[in-house]
């Protein structure tokens, strides 16, 4: 898959549960549109131009609560690395030892623990 691919989906990994909270006050189309923009990133399927669609720019509503959420950094070395368990995406999530498990949230599965 491209890498724009690749980080797209990593991006609406990461955000997804605000995503899924704001477009839950949109139209019935947008939520239908996230909804089919979901079940394509699941079968590893090309997001992007959809991704566009959900937030034209010219409806700042939308864009800016999607680019507004923060996203994770890299880790510090103290903390453990956890992956996409689907391997969908390039996104990483830290954890502090003993704590709990970050989720992918386009599957719903917790995420594998990266070596190293
Ligand atoms: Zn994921």
């Amino acid at each position: 898959m491209h890498d724009d691919e690749r980080a797209a989906l990593a991006r609406l990994c990461d955000q997804l549960p605000g995503l899924r909270a704001e477009i839950a006050k949109h139209p019935a189309a947008t939520r239908e549109l996230l909804a089919r923009i979901e079940s394509r990133a699941r079968a590893g399927e090309p997001v992007r131009a959809l991704l566009d669609d959900l937030f034209p720019p010219d409806q700042a509503g939308v864009t800016r609560t999607f680019e507004a959420l923060p996203s994770l950094g890299p880790g510090r070395s103290s903390e453990e690395r956890f992956g996409c368990p689907a391997r969908l995406c390039d996104r990483e999530a830290t954890t502090k030892p003993a704590g709990p498990l970050p989720r992918c949230w386009l599957t719903g599965r917790f995420m594998r623990r990266l070596a190293g």
